[in-house]
């Protein structure tokens, strides 16, 4: 099977971008795999510490097998902002293929040292896991580890108040490069204008700011950018034309999940099976992933 870090780095040379949905329900991870399928592209499922405690880290793995065998396309399962590396370790050791270890909020030393211990886990123990766990077997060095540097404010929801984005929170271009140089990377989530949850104002991404990050890291490690929800098409676009090579997407998708299954309930009051009730709701998941795929020219 191809690896993340093959399909990151065509991304990047072929300025298209890779989507990143999270999923916290089998179902949720059925709506990405299928929507990928249907466009051609990658399935790349995120849990966060919250969503993986809820699905579980083992079923997660279980089922990304259950839908690469199923639906024959590459299926990639991320820790999305594990905030510890203990947290991180659980998702490596369970089978994970990516790993987002988020110690941003963390002095720049202290990240730097969790972030490399993470990716030196990552190399030691994935091929004794993948055994264990998985029927599909990984090489060494299929993992890819996603570090994050700079301030993302907010939490996946809609915002009633307006978040105020301060100069010190933006990812530095050398300092950036200083980051991926000590701790081994794959991937780099940076801050530049993004903020989780979708703002009550327009964002305003610094596209000049992601062209210098791009330009001072090296070609193999992919930039992400969070929080993709709510920011307008154009400055996707144009994100994308300025090396990113992964967007992240969940309030998008909560919000919309939620509103199908509350306007499905609604209809239907007394209906009791719940795949009667909640088929709706996946399919208005699959056909907006559908969508935010063909924006980010992942199609193919
Ligand atoms: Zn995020």
């Amino acid at each position: 099977m191809i690896a993340l870090k093959e399909i990151l780095l065509q991304a990047t040379r072929e300025h298209w971008s890779t989507g990143h949905f999270n999923a916290s329900e089998s179902d949720h991870m059925r709506a990405i795999v299928e929507a990928a399928k249907e466009v051609g592209a990658p399935a790349i499922i995120g849990t966060s510490e919250g969503e993986a405690k809820h699905l579980g880290y083992l079923e997660a793995v279980a089922l990304r097998d259950a839908f690469r065998a199923e639906l024959g396309i590459p299926v990639f399962l991320n820790s999305d902002h594990h905030k510890s590396v203990e947290a991180a370790k659980i998702a490596i050791d369970a089978g994970y293929d990516s790993i987002h270890i988020d110690l941003s909020a963390q002095s720049f030393d202290e990240n730097v040292r969790g972030t490399r211990d993470v990716v030196e886990y990552a190399k030691i123990n994935h091929r004794y896991v993948a055994n264990q766990h998985s029927n599909i077997l990984q090489n060494v060095g299929m993992l890819s580890v996603e570090g994050e540097l700079g301030y993302l404010r907010g939490d996946s929801k809609i915002q009633k108040e307006k978040i105020e984005i301060k100069p010190e929170d933006y990812t530095d271009p050398d300092q950036a490069a200083d980051f991926v140089a000590k701790t081994g990377i794959n991937r780099l989530a940076i801050a530049v204008g993004n903020i989780h949850g979708i703002s009550l104002d327009e964002p305003n991404l610094d596209i000049d700011r992601i062209k210098k990050i791009r330009e001072a890291i090296p070609e193999n490690v992919a930039l992400v950018l969070h929080a993709g929800s709510g920011i307008p098409d154009d400055q996707i676009k144009a994100a994308i034309a300025a090396g990113i090579a992964n967007i992240h997407i969940n309030t998008d998708i909560r919000v919309a999940y939620t509103e199908a299954l509350r306007k499905e309930l609604s209809k239907k009051p007394d209906e009791t099976t719940p795949y009667r009730f909640d088929a709706a709701a996946r399919d208005t998941l699959k056909n907006l992933i559908v969508e935010k795929l063909r924006l980010f020219g992942s199609g193919g």
